[in-house]
């Protein structure tokens, strides 16, 4: 499952790079701050229509409206911020280019982007995942790596660890690949 959120997290780095190259193409034609609002609205509407594929590929049973309520959650890890992050992105390069029309500026900007849009898609693939488990009664979940030599130090010691579903501490950093299993056993035996 975390392989579609992949997939579909480099469809919307590839629009947004696409949408980066027509921007730095037109910059001399048309005014920057119409040019930078169309690269965001674009990335915008296609990261929608990203979450609610991706959310409808992992729960069959998921609303559209159920998806868009999470997203418009005023959290610190759903569309939410997204959207501000985003305008603030939006503003601070609209402010560069006036100084630099560079193409280092817009790649550190697609880089960004890109960031971004990996992290909100791990964000949703959890959540997802969490709540199909909670749907089916499971109250633990083991904390798994993807056990390769990318694993950091902080997500290595915490491979294997049990905790209440409704517990789970924060990633330690954004574009984590790390995963929850439902853990099967009794609350008895994790004290044992
Ligand atoms: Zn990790």
């Amino acid at each position: 499952m975390y392989e579609k959120a992949d997939v579909i997290t480099q469809r919307l780095v590839r629009v947004l790079y696409h949408e980066f190259l027509c921007l730095l193409i037109n910059i001399d034609e048309l005014n920057i701050v119409s040019s930078t609002n169309q690269v965001y609205k674009t990335l915008t509407s296609s990261m929608i229509d990203g979450f609610i594929e991706l959310g409808i590929f992992m729960k069959p049973d998921i609303t559209e409206d159920e998806i868009v309520e999470w997203l418009n959650k005023p959290s610190e890890v759903t569309f939410y911020s997204f959207l501000g992050e985003l305008e603030r992105q939006k503003e601070r390069l609209q402010e560069a280019l006036e100084i630099s029309r560079s193409k280092l500026i817009l790649d550190k900007y697609m880089k960004q982007g890109a960031w971004l849009v990996g992290e909100f898609m791990v964000e949703l693939t959890d959540y997802l995942n969490i709540s199909t488990l909670k749907q089916n009664g499971v109250k633990y979940v083991i904390w798994r790596t993807e056990d390769d030599e990318k694993v950091c130090d902080v997500c290595q010691s915490l491979d294997g660890t049990i905790f209440p579903i409704d517990e789970i501490i924060p990633k330690a950093h954004p574009n984590c690949r790390c995963y929850y299993e439902a853990y099967t056993k009794t609350e008895k035996s994790i004290i044992a």
